[in-house]
């Protein structure tokens, strides 16, 4: 590692701070989708400052994306004196709502105790704001770099990513003859290298019944009573066999190292009423009861697979249980994705941890999906990992924030990274 870099890197605390604050204070938060434009224009000067090649690339009708609410993502590019590979930063802008429970303005970007606090901080706008310092500072110190860097800002990420990353790899901005290696800076820890994540089923299940009055069941058919069946199903034979399965994938925490489903959410019979409402319900017999799950699976398990067991489960239903209807309507999937150890990157950023903070990283895979899967999967470029400063558990609660030493530790780690990748060799 060059100590140079890092104490170059070390010096600029302030303007990180600075940085940090400015994100944090555009408050793009999805849903709807808000001030995609505006935190654009923010990276668009600040980077065009530097000398990067600035794009902004609105994703038309992906999810979301209206005239009020219009999906904007910037990709920055700086060219090095000579050609060669080229190193992207990915970094979602959108943050998720705020929730009850802060001390703190969750947009007033405090500092207290070295930590930084806002909605955002740790998911992941400290990332970005590591990852934009490591790269200028680089380029400061090694004008004559070899091959290219990429910065982009991105939308939806915590919507599925379809109006930001998604897009942009349908339209090649993550074509392997383009990128050769992504690090995404999530909040994994400033010691950790993500290697990908599991995958992800959604769908809802309908039970149906037919309506009678309440006073005499027999002539109707309840359909929560046979979405109990269904509950009693999953309990008794999917959950157990569902924690048996263990992946070689190194998913943290320890408890998504299995198979794991969730049940979302259970809607039956009567609608509920405004808050208002003072009246009585009537008597009725439900003739309809939903639930949505959200199964997680590992590389080890086939998506027919996933699709194949609960199908299995509401068949067999129909055979032993009279009356039994129902419908299951497929909402979304998306497939696991997992980067070999000994990918280009991978070995980079390792070794990167080692000189920076004198320690063999951590290898993590991540429970639930993040922007990696579209640049594996439409992308097809396999050589990406998430790295970034930031505690994961803190991503999306109250007070949520990150540690200033963090930023400056994993953009010491980024940067040292840059050297390797792009310094000539020798
Ligand atoms: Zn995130």
């Amino acid at each position: 590692m060059n100590r140079n870099l890092s104490a170059a890197i070390a010096a600029k605390r302030d303007d990180l701070i600075a940085l940090t604050q400015d994100l944090i204070r555009i408050p793009t938060l999805n849903p709807p989708g808000q001030d995609y434009r505006a935190i654009c224009e923010y990276l668009d000067k600040r980077l065009s400052k530097h000398g990067f090649d600035t794009q902004l690339i609105r994703a038309h009708e992906t999810p979301g994306d209206s005239s009020k609410y219009p999906r904007w993502n910037i990709v920055a590019r700086r060219e090095g004196a000579h050609s060669g590979e080229c190193v992207h930063f990915n970094s979602h802008s959108d943050v998720v709502e705020v929730g009850a429970g802060w001390t703190f303005d969750p947009f007033g970007a405090e500092v207290v105790d070295g930590k930084i606090y806002g909605r955002g901080t740790c998911d992941m706008k400290g990332g970005l704001a590591a990852s934009i310092i490591a790269a200028e500072t680089f380029i400061e110190t090694h004008p004559d770099f070899v091959g290219a860097i990429e910065i982009s800002g991105t939308a939806d990420e915590e919507s599925g990513g379809y109006g930001g990353v998604a897009y942009l790899a349908e339209k090649g901005f993550f074509d392997p003859a383009r990128v050769q290696h992504v690090i995404i800076p999530e909040p994994l820890q400033k010691d950790r290298i993500c290697l990908g994540h599991r995958g992800g089923w959604w769908a809802e299940i309908e039970t149906k019944g037919e309506i009678a009055h309440g006073s005499m069941p027999f002539l109707g058919d309840c359909a929560i009573r046979h979405m109990g069946a269904v509950l009693s199903e999953f309990e008794s034979k999917l959950y157990p066999a569902m924690a048996a399965r263990r992946t070689d994938m190194p998913v943290v925490p320890e408890g998504a190292r299995s198979s794991t489903m969730n049940i979302n959410s259970i809607h039956g019979g009567q609608k509920e009423q405004s808050e208002d409402f003072t009246g009585l319900p009537a008597h009725c017999v439900p003739d309809s009861c939903r639930i949505v799950i959200d199964r997680r699976f590992l590389s080890e398990e086939p998506l027919d697979q996933v699709r194949n067991e609960v199908t299995a489960l509401l068949e067999g239903l129909r055979e032993t249980r009279p009356d039994f209807r129902y419908e299951l309507t497929e909402l979304n999937s998306v497939l696991p994705s997992i980067t070999d150890r000994d990918a280009p990157i991978v070995m980079t950023v390792a070794q990167a941890i080692e000189d920076v903070m004198g320690k063999a990283p951590e290898y993590v895979a991540s429970p639930g999906t993040y922007d990696q899967k579209h640049i594996d999967r439409i992308g097809r470029l396999k050589n990406c990992i998430a790295y970034g400063p930031g505690i994961l558990e803190l991503a999306h609660k109250p007070d949520e924030y990150v540690g200033i030493d963090d930023m400056i530790d994993s953009a010491c780690v980024m940067g040292a990274a840059l050297e390797s990748l792009l310094l000539p060799k020798g």
